[in-house]
């Protein structure tokens, strides 16, 4: 597994992280009789290696439903939102208790943190949150994440900690993202159902090639499946971030990937990187409208690094106000860019196709001559997913 230049490849990468995500999925956490203490011995055990050897660690740890059903005597994980939300309750408690009880036999101390998609989605909360988790890891303080289970609805949810350990990431400024799962990374195609599968230790970019091989399908106890981990990968390697997807059953399974070992599938960051404010306007707020803009707009955006001006605006969607990230798609539908707006909803009803001597006529004051400035502003259409 790995040859010498994806070895080099790979110490590089490991050697230079100093704040690292780990994720943990319920089929790592979880077993037979709910939350497996001893699996959770022994990562806090290399956590508490990781840290004395001067890095900071935020876990982000699934478990809580299916520990939630294990413990009130359910045999199968429940399909309704309103019974996973009530196991998640019972099983969030135990689960972050395991964790306590686990670290302290180190030395070291936890802080529950649940959050909702929205939560991050809103640039306010989005910085509560970072500065809380700042203080935290200022203090020496292991945050343990999860979703907040009990208040999330479709529309507010991340539904997999795939997603949300990668917003995770983005939000403390992590320089690696470990994704612990119950198999040993990417295989060329679903090794449940395929003997012949073929591990992959390196991805360089996360194409449709590479997005192709991973299966959508969760494992028994997990939501998530190889699926949104690879697309987790590939938002953090936008912002110049590593990740590796490994096997947490294994044990010394942290300390292998960080001396540089061939462990997991190691996903390469992009040299380019997207600012924080940027990879949060792209990967983590959700939009609340959408622009439609002229061919003339389009190509300004996409080939002449301009910002969207009222002029090249044509239909404007949703009910959403100055500061909201929108996106912005051609005539065609296709997805040009997302960004911060400057105009509510209803001014740009009232500005779009003018020219922008003209916005202060019409609504008697101005904003700023653009609807979406340049720097507030990521453009490209493979954006979203
Ligand atoms: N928040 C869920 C839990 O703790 C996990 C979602 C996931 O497995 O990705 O059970």
């Amino acid at each position: 597994m790995g040859n010498v230049k994806d070895l080099a490849v790979r110490r590089r990468l490991v050697s230079l992280s100093r704040r690292l995500v780990v994720k943990v999925g319920s089929g790592v956490l979880t077993g037979e009789n709910g939350l497996n203490t001893r699996v959770i011995g022994r990562l806090s055990g290399e956590i508490s290696r990781i840290r004395a050897s001067g890095r900071e660690v935020v876990l982000v740890s699934s478990g809580a439903i299916a520990s939630g059903f294990r413990n009130l005597g359910f045999s199968q994980r429940p399909v309704s939102i309103q019974e996973k939300q009530a196991c998640a309750a019972v099983g969030q408690a135990g689960l972050i208790f395991a964790w306590e009880k686990a670290l302290a036999r180190h030395d070291l101390k936890v802080a529950q943190v649940l959050l909702t998609a929205d939560d991050l989605s809103n640039r306010r909360r989005y910085l509560n949150a970072r500065n809380t988790m700042s203080t935290l890891l200022g203090w020496g303080i292991i945050p343990v994440v999860n979703e907040n289970d009990t208040v999330v609805v479709d529309e507010i949810k991340f539904g997999d900690n795939d997603t949300l350990a990668g917003m995770i990431t983005g939000l403390v400024g992590a320089d690696l993202f470990i994704n612990l799962t119950d198999i040993d990374g990417l295989y060329d195609c679903d090794p449940r159902q395929n003997e012949s599968a073929c591990f992959v230790p390196l991805v360089n970019a996360v194409g449709p090639r590479i997005e192709a091989m991973a299966s959508r399908i969760p494992g028994a106890l997990g939501a998530g499946g190889m699926y949104t981990k690879v697309l987790a990968a590939r938002r953090v390697a936008r912002r110049g971030v590593a990740c590796v997807i490994a096997n947490g059953k294994k044990s010394q399974v942290l300390t292998r990937i960080l001396a540089g070992e061939p462990e997991g599938t190691l996903f390469v960051p992009r040299e380019e990187r997207l600012n924080q404010k940027k990879h949060w306007i792209a990967f983590t707020a959700k939009p609340k409208g959408v622009l439609v803009v002229d061919d003339g707009a389009r190509t300004a955006l996409l080939e002449r690094g301009k910002s969207l001006l009222p002029s090249g605006l044509g239909d404007v969607q949703g009910s959403f106000n100055r500061g909201d990230v929108l996106q912005v798609k051609g005539a065609d539908g296709l997805v040009v860019a997302v960004g911060l707006t400057n105009y509510t909803a209803d001014e740009l009803h009232r500005i779009r196709g003018c020219r922008t001597q003209e916005i202060e006529g019409i609504l008697g004051y101005k904003h700023s001559d653009e609807v979406i400035h340049r720097d507030n502003m990521v453009v490209g259409d493979k954006l979203r997913t």
